[in-house]
Parts: structure tokens; sequence; C-alpha cells
């Protein structure tokens, strides 16, 4: 592989054109985006992220940050927990996309949320300033996922939680079902819904290039995770991974 080349799915393009090529590819399709991850999922996805949030730490006084936050589905369950709690806390939802974050805002204009405005890689956050960060089908997107890790670190307090939630490696008795449902259907589901096959395409695509749980595992260790572990949902469609800085 070419140093300067990446996975766009399964195309391989120039480093440099990823972020570009990801940002137009969710411009495009954030007013479609919940009701496709609902066709897609089954409504699957609801589950998945009310289990990631339930997995979180909640503790008054904490901020929290939620990065690839798109229109805001964690950072509103993370919301909505500290109510339920009766505990007071910051949510701060980041995206590299304005087109995403102005659908979350225009979906529900009165949460209390900071929306912001940033990449993964360089956020503009910080050193040692949340308490908790997550990031919900997002790394997978990311161009250099190390240094988006190395960011979660950077912006976390020492003893801060780092959660991931994001598709994985399924069960193998599962996979025959699971590809002939992403490749064949997924796209057709893009196509009818979005108007665009492709953007579903990649989606499918970017998820089989990602790396598994024990190598996603292995890549927020070497971020400076520690008591790193990861959970399966759903035989392994998606996993939730987890770490602590210091
Ligand atoms: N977390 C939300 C959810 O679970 O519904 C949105 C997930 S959506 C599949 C992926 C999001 O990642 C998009 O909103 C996209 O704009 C964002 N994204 C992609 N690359 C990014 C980057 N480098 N930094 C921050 N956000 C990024």
């Amino acid at each position: 592989m070419a140093e300067n080349e990446i996975d766009f799915g399964y195309e391989r393009i120039q480093k440099k054109e990823k972020a570009e090529r990801v940002k137009s590819l969710f411009r495009n399709v954030a007013s479609k985006y919940d009701l496709m991850n609902d066709l897609m999922s089954g409504g699957l996805h609801r589950i998945w992220k009310h289990e990631f949030a339930k997995a979180l730490p909640y503790r008054g006084g904490n901020t929290y940050l939620d990065v690839a936050g798109g229109t805001g589905d964690i950072a509103t369950l993370i919301l909505k927990n500290l109510e339920k709690y009766g505990l007071q806390g910051r949510v701060i939802i980041s995206d590299i996309n304005e087109g995403m974050l102005e659908e979350g805002l225009r979906r529900a204009p009165n949460l209390s949320l900071d929306w912001t405005c940033g990449d993964a890689e360089s956020l503009p956050f910080p050193d040692n300033f949340m308490d908790v960060y997550t990031i919900a089908f997002g790394l997978r997107n990311v161009t250099d996922k190390n240094k988006a890790l190395q960011e979660a670190f950077r912006v976390l307090k020492p003893g801060g939680k780092f959660y991931c939630l994001e598709f994985s490696k399924v069960r193998d008795c599962l996979s025959p079902f699971y590809d002939l449902y992403s490749f064949k259907i997924v796209p057709k589901i893009g196509r009818i819904v979005a108007q665009d096959e492709n953007a579903y395409r990649y989606l499918v695509e970017s998820i089989r290039m990602f790396p598994n749980q024990e190598t996603l595992k292995s890549m927020i260790e070497n971020a400076g995770f520690q008591a790193t572990s990861y959970k399966n949902l759903s035989q392994g469609i998606v996993a939730i991974h987890e770490g602590r800085k210091g």
C-alpha cells in the first residue's frame, strides 16, 4: 500500500482526499441520515446506541464530548441519562460536517447541547479537559484513526474514559447472510431513500475495511489507554470498546 494512499471503502484514494470525500458524502445524505439508519438496521441502531449510552459513567459535573456526533443521537441520550439520574453535566457534540450538525439542531433546537464543528484528528479543545469521550460510528470515517485516538487521549483528563461504538467483525456463521444483506440490499435502500447508492456502498465497504475487535483494542492501547476491553452486540455486528486514561 503506497504511504500516501488510504481506503475509501474498497477504493484506494490519496490520503488528503479522504476527509473531503467523507464530508461531502455525509453532507449529501444528512437530511435522510436518521431514516436510513432505521431502514438499514431495522431499528437496531437505536438499541445499540442505548446500550452504548448506558455503558458510560454518570457523575455530576462531568464534561462529555461526543466526537463525530452527527445529528446528535448519542449526545441526546447522554443528556437524557444525566437528567434521569438527576445530575448536571456538560455535553459537547463535535462533528466535521456542518450539514449533520445543522440537521441535528433543526431536529432538537431546545436541547442544551454545545454544538461544535471540528475534526476528530485535531480537536478544538484543550488538553485534559473532558471526563468522557465518545465516538459512535465515526472512527471508521476518519482518515488517520491512530491520530484520532491520540487526540481522544489528549483531551481526556487523567482517569477520563474513552468509549467507541463501531461496526465490527460479525460471527463467522452469520457472515454469508450479513454479506448478502450488506452488499445487495443496503445500497438499494440507499438508492431508493437517499438517492445515493454509492454513499451506502461506501458505508458497507468501510465496515469491512475497519479493524476487527482485537485490532481496535490494540490501537486504543497504543494510543496510551489502559484497562481496555470490548463488548460485542448483536453477534459482533457492532462492538463497544472502552479504555481509561491513566
Ligand atoms: N455519531 C452519529 C451517530 O451515531 O448517529 C453519527 C455517525 S455518522 C455514521 C459519521 C459521522 O462522522 C458523520 O456525521 C461525519 O460527518 C462524521 N465525521 C467523519 N469524519 C470525521 C472527522 N474526521 N472528524 C469528525 N467527524 C467526522
